[in-house]
């Protein structure tokens, strides 16, 4: 083919590409240009996933009727004129790009009018091409309605997922910016149905309560920090309450939702210590630095943005919560080091860990997840001789079995070490046919939040294979037939909670395993003994001798340590006898 121009709705086309993903980049494009717009109020309504319709209304201060055509041209910004500008730029948008990309690829009418204007304007696009403008009488405010998304580019239709997935993804964002923008009303409907509705009374703590609802309203602590120029303000959950993903986590940059993984971690890092293992905080934080010290203009939807100045933003984030949870929150005890069994007996001669200092509540993590695939290996015949040889003492806590070996003191976590056996087992009958399963006396109907139903439906086939009954049983709720023989008994008394439950982890699980291993460590855990049980020394005795023979006894599927050591020297140091 000879080198030629493309035609300008090809270029057009290939062009939205980059802004307009999928319905949600749709709404998160139009809810920030009604954000720019000043609205004090935002109704956004969507039909199947979007797909079918999109519509956002806003209350802002409009597009003038003459300059509505250029408002759907490229590079057409009423929000910066020269790169100067950039550095100092405010508002979300700037590009000048995403009214022409919805254009491009969407039936899209658009109605507005400024509140000092007489009369409104309308205009209409088809797949790219303008097929009418005239005058329009409305209320003040901006109305965009997006239809046929993607209708004659049959490839990117096919790249979008179901229906209620696409609409998770939608929720999402006006989520997000529900709790960026307190100050606005938000109102959210999806085929009909309203399913968020903010009060736009200005309290953040307000929009938890309308998200989130009243249990983690209740246990969210006020943040607050400021160090000159940049502050950070929000709420961060007390430790008791926290999630099994991150998804809880919303991150704003002068009240733009965007991802910035050393951000996250620095506000779990505040958490150290503090909340169980592979849990994280529930959390809205806003960082207001002047806009010159952050570049919006980096990634292309700006979901990501760089900082001048990182490192102290991190730390002052990561005091701010930690603050948060020391001012408000209940403070742990702190503990002593354990040697994890993994890391192998430590010669006399080595330093023993510090001990830490009791402020700030921090103790020490042996999760063993860094441990687990490197250091393992070598020691892990040793481990099996161990176990061998222990002898079980007793029970602590109903939470671990405490026994005596050939070099000093064991604890064995009774639920990470069931949990290896148990996933060792599904494993092995994996590879078999069997599927025991164990229908419910009666049915029980499980109430799924947009996350979990999208997650049931990607494992709907492997939730069968292992003996879930499900049946979907109207708006997002199933019913609840049967259950894996292992799970109905601990799943008991309340088996659609037990569901959501495993929803959630395997969200969570399949971002670091398979699909099948994320189902099985999932389905393992939930089926093994829980901590707060009490065992009988005959079951200890079986589990010790069960955990010897599994592929690796050293931790549980999600890489928690199964037994930590105490050598003989750590006791008689502690014991002042060295
Ligand atoms: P950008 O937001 O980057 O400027 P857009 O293509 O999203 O580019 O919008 C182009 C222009 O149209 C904006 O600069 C703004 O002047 C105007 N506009 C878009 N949506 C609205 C709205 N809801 N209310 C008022 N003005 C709007
Ligand atoms: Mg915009």
């Amino acid at each position: 083919m000879p080198i030629q121009q493309l035609p300008p709705h090809v270029a057009a086309q290939i062009a939205a590409g980059e802004v307009i993903e999928r319905p949600a980049s749709v709404v998160k494009e139009l809810v920030e240009n009604s954000l720019d717009a000043g609205a004090k109020s935002i109704t956004i309504s969507i039909r199947e996933g979007g797909v079918a319709e999109i519509r956002v209304t806003d209350d802002g201060n409009g597009i003038p009727p003459d300059e509505l055509g250029l408002a759907f041209r490229h590079h057409a910004t009423s929000k910066l004129s020269t790169v100067e500008d950039l550095n100092t730029v405010s508002t979300l948008g700037f590009r000048g790009e995403a009214l022409p990309s919805v254009a491009a690829v969407a039936r899209v009418v658009c109605t507005t009018r400024p509140p000092d204007s007489e009369a409104g304007a309308r205009i209409e696009f088809r797949h790219g091409a303008c097929v009418g403008q005239r005058h329009d009488g409305r209320p003040p405010g901006t109305s965009v309605q997006v239809a046929d998304l993607f209708g004659d580019l049959p490839a990117r239709r096919k790249f979008l997922r179901s229906a209620p997935a696409e609409a998770a993804r939608i929720q999402e964002v006006v989520t997000r910016y529900a709790l960026a923008h307190p100050e606005v009303r938000f109102t959210f409907s999806v085929d009909g149905r309203e399913v968020i509705s903010t009060p736009g009374s200005g309290r953040l703590q307000d929009v938890i309560l309308s998200i989130y609802g009243s249990e983690a309203a209740g246990r969210m602590l006020p943040v607050s920090l400021a160090d000159g120029d940049v502050a950070v303000d929000g709420y961060t959950s007390a430790p008791e309450l926290n999630r099994r993903n991150r998804s809880y986590t919303t991150l704003l940059v002068n009240r733009r939702w965007v991802y910035d993984r050393s951000i996250y971690y620095a506000i779990e890092q505040a958490y150290q210590g503090t909340l169980p293992d592979r849990r994280f905080p529930f959390a809205v934080i806003n960082i207001s630095v002047p806009p010159e010290q952050v570049d919006v203009n980096f990634h292309p939807t700006k979901r990501e943005v760089r900082f001048r100045n990182g490192d102290r933003l991190f730390s002052l984030v990561q005091r701010a919560v930690r603050e948060a949870l020391i001012a408000h929150a209940p403070v742990r005890t702190a503990t002593r080091s354990f040697t994890p069994v993994d890391a192998g007996p430590r010669p006399p001669s080595s330093p023993e860990s510090p001990r830490l200092p009791s402020t700030g509540g921090a103790a020490p993590r042996a999760d063993g997840v860094a441990l687990s695939t490197t250091a393992l290996a070598p020691a892990e015949g040793s481990l099996r001789d161990v176990l061998a040889d222990l002898r079980v003492v007793g029970q602590i806590r109903q939470t671990y079995i405490v026994a005596e070996g050939g070099s000093g003191m064991y604890l064995i976590d009774q639920h990470a070490a069931h949990e290896r056996v148990v996933f060792d087992q599904i494993r092995q009958r994996r590879q078999g046919d069997e599927r025991p399963s164990q229908p419910l006396l009666a049915p029980m109907t499980a109430e799924l939040s947009a996350a979990q139903a999208v997650t049931l439906e990607s494992y709907a086939d492997l939730l069968a294979g292992y003996g879930f009954a499900l049946e979907p049983f109207g708006d997002r709720a199933w019913l609840v037939r049967a259950l894996p023989a292992g799970l109905a008994a601990r799943a008991s008394p309340d088996p659609a909670a037990a569901l959501c439950d495993l929803l959630d982890a395997v969200a969570v699980e399949q971002v670091v395993m398979d699909r099948e291993d994320a189902l099985a460590a999932t389905v393992a855990c939930h089926g093994s003994v829980r901590a707060g049980m009490t065992l009988a020394q005959e079951e200890m005795d079986a589990l010790l001798r069960q955990l010897q023979s599994t592929e690796n006894p050293h931790n549980c599927p999600h890489g928690r340590p199964t037994v930590v050591h105490f050598s003989e020297y750590q006791l008689e140091r502690e014991f002042g006898r060295r």
